[in-house]
């Protein structure tokens, strides 16, 4: 395929926008080449500024689980258009979609929509903070919760991928109250906790990672986690942004039976408009402004296009919970299909994957970390990746990013996926 085009107007956006993207990982910086403009997408497919169709494995970094302009999604945006964009006053819309996803999400009595991912995990941290009185947080490396400065400490996703997990600007005071842990490692959790005495607000984690590639919590990583938050009077927040409302109806904290002090979302909550949202039982919630002291503000925050498209999509996997394990079944046979011809081509390779988040890893150790995660072949991955996107699928241009499934995807375009792994394979 050819992408002349989009070439032409990558050069054009580099002349009055940083490295040409609005955001660092759309620059394919990791993989080389330039980035790929869309023009316009239905269902599982992109359209780009050349003509060519991709079959998308991004989904807008998570939020499309139902494919690209979904019917009621669209008709609930258009409509509300047409009645006004913003009134920075409250409307009945947003108390609806935040019944419903108290409905949905266990252990949670309240909910405040933001605009952003970032924004929901930079308020949850805030209103950990007020909430117990303490100041330090646990992270994990590999990581990301958005750009705000707390968790710009070893981050995964763009700031692994450009080599800056410690980003400059962020001052020496806020990156000393941001302790790291090991992912999957428990014992270094404990001894963090030992060391820091009734000092630790929250530990934060994403239940599920997505941001360096796609890893899975360990048997008794996340119990134990809640028992050591419970044994010390820390919060226990889940990182929800991409694992709320794909992994199952209520989200990691349903599907591993655990329950978290504080969720944040992002991604599908907002059904592909700028959402994200932060939740828990109402002991910690009635702490936020304006009931209690922790101060948490938004001029566009429950926007009424934002919170019609959100609802939307929320009442859709609400009413058919069956979406979940369709996309479970297609992503396995995707898994099976990529490993069975990786194999076949002595390509050693090992693949995560849960629900509809899958990685693919191009090493022979198993990827639990940041550090197996970076273990992967990053040559093969910018091969892998161009040979795959010649053939007209568009997967994350990162070896550190999950790629999303979404329900509108056959098992046609699966099929054509694994027949262009095949074909791809021949030049590993
Ligand atoms: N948390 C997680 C787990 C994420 O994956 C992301 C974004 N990829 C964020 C937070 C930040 O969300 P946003 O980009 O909407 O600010």
């Amino acid at each position: 395929m050819k992408y002349q085009r989009s070439s032409a107007l990558f050069t054009e956006a580099e002349k009055y926008i940083p490295g040409g993207v609005n955001s660092p990982v759309r620059a394919f910086k990791s993989v080389g080449g330039t980035p790929v403009f869309i023009e316009k997408a239905k269902g599982a497919y992109l359209y780009d500024a050349d003509g060519n169709r991709l079959i998308d494995y991004i989904a807008s970094w998570g939020p499309m689980i139902l494919g690209h302009a979904h019917e009621p999604v669209i008709r609930a945006v258009t409509g509300k258009a047409e009645k006004g964009t913003s009134f920075g006053m409250p409307t009945e819309t947003e108390t609806e979609i935040a019944r419903l996803a108290v409905s949905m999400v266990p252990n949670i009595d309240k909910i405040r929509f933001v605009n952003s991912g970032t924004e929901a995990c930079m308020s949850a941290v805030r209103l950990a903070r007020g909430y117990t009185g303490r100041e330090k947080i646990i992270k994990f490396a590999g990581c990301y919760h958005g750009h705000s400065d707390a968790f710009l400490i070893q981050a995964g996703s763009g700031a692994v991928t450009f080599g800056s997990p410690n980003s400059p600007g962020v001052t020496r005071g806020t990156a000393q109250d941001t302790l790291l842990a090991g992912y999957n490692d428990l014992e270094g959790v404990k001894a963090l906790f030992e060391a820091n005495k009734n000092e630790i607000a929250a530990v934060i984690i994403e239940p599920v990672a997505g941001n360096m590639g796609c890893i899975l919590p360990e048997e008794g990583f996340l119990q134990g986690l809640r028992a050591l938050c419970d044994d010390s009077g820390a919060l226990l927040i889940f990182d929800e942004v991409m694992t709320g409302f794909r992994l199952a109806r209520g989200g990691a904290q349903e599907l591993f039976n655990i329950q978290a002090d504080i969720v944040t979302f992002g991604k599908v909550i907002g059904g592909g408009l700028p959402v994200g949202a932060f939740a828990a039982r109402n002991e910690i919630m009635n702490h936020l402004a304006p009931l209690g002291p922790v101060y948490q503000a938004g001029t566009l925050s429950g926007n009424p296009l934002a919170m019609s498209a959100g609802l939307a999509m929320l009442s859709e996997l609400n009413d058919r919970p069956e979406i979940f394990k369709s996309l479970e079944e297609k992503t396995l046979y995707l898994h099976k299909g990529i490993s069975r011809v990786l194999t076949r081509h002595d390509i050693p390779h090992r693949i995560n994957r849960l629900g509809s988040m899958i990685s693919v890893h191009f090493t022979d150790e198993e990827v639990k970390d940041f550090g197996s995660a970076a273990t992967g072949n990053n040559d093969r991955f910018k091969k892998f990746f161009h040979g795959m996107l010649n053939e007209g699928i568009h997967l994350p241009p990162s070896a550190f990013e999950s790629w999303f499934l979404n329900d509108a995807l056959s098992y046609d375009d699966l099929d054509l996926t694994i027949n262009a792994v095949e074909k791809t394979a021949i030049s590993l």
